[in-house]
C-alpha cells in the first residue's frame, strides 16, 4: 500500500512540474505548448492507469477482507452456537448427576461407589454411619483406611478385579452392643471398552429378618419338642393298656389318669401356640370395648379361688370399683389375669397368700394391675427371660407342670394388642409380683363413644 501511495505522489508531482514548465518562460522563451500538452496527457494517463490498478487491487483486497470477515462471523456464530449447546449439555449432565445423587442419598440402604483404584467416589449417609466415616470428608480417599470392615473391602476389591457382574454376600457389623447382619450386593461398573472401572455396593439390613427366621426355627423345634413329650406319654400308656400290662383296676385308673393329664396338656399347649401365632400374625379378632378392670379381676379371682383352696392359698382382691375403664378385649384381659393368678397358685407353696391390686395412675393415664404372691420366687438373672416363649425357670419346674407359653401370651396381649406394658419383680423364697399397665380410657373418649 505504501509503494502505491508513492507512485501516485510522484505521478502528481511530475504533472505539476510539467504544468509549471509550460507556464514559466525560459529566458524569455516558453516550452512549446504541444510538448507540454503531450507530457501532461502522458502523465495524466499514467496516473489514471496507476489509479485504476491501485483501485482494482484495493477493491480485491476489500472483497477478500469482507470474505474473511463473513467467514469469521460465520465461524464465530457457529462457536457461539456450539458453546450454547455445550452449556446446555453441561446443565443436563449436572441435573442428571444431582438426580442420581438425590436417589442414592435418599436410599435407606447403605450405598458405596468406588473407582478403578478402590477410592471412594460416592456414598450416602447410611453407608457413612454403618462403616464409620464422614461422607463429605471421605470422597476420593482409598477405602482401605476408610471402611472398618475387612470383609467388605476384600469383596469390593475381588469384585473389581474379577469379571463377575455381581457378588452377593452376608456381612456382619458390630455397632457398639449390637451385631447387625447385612445382605451385601457388590456390582462391577463397566466402561465403554468393557473394562471394570469401579464398583457399586448396596448393603441391606436384614438383622430383623434373620432374627425372625431364627425365632421361627426355634419356635418350630420347641413346639415339636413340647408336643412330643405328652404324645410319647399317651402312646406309651395306651400301649401298656392294650398289651394288658395293667392287671388291676387301680393301675388301669392310674394309666387313664396319666393319659388324660397328658391329653389336657397337649390341648393347652396347642391352644396357647395357636393363640400366640394368631396374635403374632395379626389374624386374631380383637373386640375392644370400654371395660372395668376391677370387674374383670373380680370374676377371675372367683374362678381361681377353688383351685387356690386345694393348696389352702388365700386370694385377696384389693381392687375397688373406681373409674378404671380401659378400651380392651374383655376375654383377652380375663385370660391375662387368669394366667397370672394360676401361675401364682402354681408356684406358691401351700398356705401361701395371693393379693390382687389395681389402681388408677392419673398422671400416666394408666390402670395398673398387680398380682403378688408369697411363692418360690424367680432368680434375678432369669427374670428378663420369663416372658419369652417356652421359657421355664429350671429351679421351679418341680413345683408345677407348664408349657412356658402363659407369660408370653400375657405379654403379647398386653403389649401388642392393648399398647400396655408388663413388669415383674421377684425374690427367691419370698415371692413374686407380676404387674401390668393398660392405657386408661379417658372420660372424653367414653362420652364420645
Ligand atoms: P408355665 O406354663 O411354665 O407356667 P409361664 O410362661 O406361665 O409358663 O411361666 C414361665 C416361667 O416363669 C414358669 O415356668 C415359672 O418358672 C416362672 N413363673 C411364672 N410365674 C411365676 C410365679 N408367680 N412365681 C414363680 N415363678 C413363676
Amino acid at each position: 500500500m505504501m509503494l502505491n501511495r508513492n507512485y501516485i505522489f510522484f505521478a502528481v508531482l511530475a504533472f505539476i512540474i510539467l504544468m509549471m514548465l509550460a507556464a514559466i518562460p525560459l529566458g524569455g522563451a516558453k516550452l512549446p505548448e504541444s510538448l507540454v500538452c503531450v507530457a501532461a496527457i502522458g502523465a495524466a494517463g499514467w496516473l489514471a492507469r496507476r489509479l485504476f490498478i491501485e483501485g482494482k487491487m484495493l477493491f480485491a483486497r476489500i472483497a477478500s477482507l469482507e470474505n474473511d470477515h463473513r467467514k469469521y462471523v460465520e465461524k464465530t456464530s457457529q462457536s457461539v452456537k456450539d458453546a450454547k449447546d455445550l452449556k446446555l449439555q453441561l446443565q443436563i449432565l449436572k441435573r442428571q448427576k444431582r438426580n442420581t445423587e438425590a436417589i442414592i442419598y435418599s436410599i435407606s440402604d447403605a450405598v458405596i461407589v468406588t473407582d478403578a483404584s478402590d477410592k471412594l467416589v460416592m456414598a450416602n449417609e447410611p453407608a457413612g454411619n454403618l462403616l464409620g466415616f464422614k461422607v463429605e470428608q471421605s470422597v476420593l480417599k482409598p477405602i482401605d483406611g476408610l471402611i472398618q470392615n475387612e470383609e467388605l473391602i476384600n469383596l469390593i476389591k475381588t469384585s473389581r478385579g474379577s469379571k463377575v457382574r455381581h457378588v452377593r454376600h452376608e456381612l456382619q457389623f458390630n455397632t457398639g452392643e449390637d451385631q447387625l447382619t447385612y445382605d451385601g450386593i457388590i456390582s462391577s461398573i463397566y466402561d465403554d471398552d468393557g473394562q471394570v472401572c469401579g464398583t457399586v455396593s448396596v448393603l441391606h439390613n436384614i438383622t430383623r429378618e434373620k432374627e425372625i427366621s431364627q425365632m421361627k426355627n426355634d419356635f418350630v423345634s420347641h413346639v415339636s419338642h413340647e408336643l412330643k413329650t405328652p404324645l410319647a406319654s399317651i402312646t406309651a400308656y395306651s400301649e401298656m393298656l392294650v398289651d394288658g400290662e395293667a392287671n388291676d383296676e387301680k393301675t388301669r385308673r392310674e394309666f387313664y389318669s396319666v393319659i388324660q393329664n397328658q391329653a389336657q396338656r397337649l390341648n393347652r399347649l396347642i391352644e396357647d401356640i395357636l393363640n400366640i401365632s394368631r396374635i403374632e400374625s395379626g389374624l386374631i379378632k380383637v373386640n375392644k370395648e370400654a371395660v372395668s378392670t376391677a370387674l374383670i379381676i373380680r370374676d377371675a379371682v372367683q374362678m381361681i379361688k377353688s383351685y387356690a383352696a386345694e393348696k389352702n392359698i388365700e386370694v385377696e382382691d384389693r381392687t375397688s370399683v373406681v373409674f378404671d375403664q380401659v378400651n380392651a378385649d374383655k376375654d383377652m384381659i380375663s385370660q391375662v389375669v387368669i394366667n397370672l393368678l394360676s401361675n401364682a397358685v402354681k408356684y406358691t407353696p401351700e398356705n401361701g397368700k395371693i393379693t390382687v391390686n389395681s389402681e388408677v395412675d392419673e398422671s400416666k393415664c394408666v390402670v395398673r394391675v398387680a398380682v403378688t404372691d408369697t411363692g418360690v420366687g424367680i432368680p434375678p438373672e432369669e427374670l428378663p427371660n420369663v416372658f419369652e416363649k417356652f421359657y421355664r425357670v429350671k429351679a421351679n419346674t418341680k413345683f408345677a407342670k407348664g408349657t412356658g407359653l402363659g407369660l408370653n401370651l400375657v405379654k403379647q396381649i398386653v403389649e401388642n394388642i392393648h399398647g400396655g406394658q408388663v413388669f415383674v419383680t421377684s425374690e427367691v423364697g419370698k415371692g413374686s409380683c407380676f404387674s401390668l399397665e393398660l392405657p386408661l380410657l379417658t372420660e372424653e373418649k367414653t362420652v364420645a363413644r
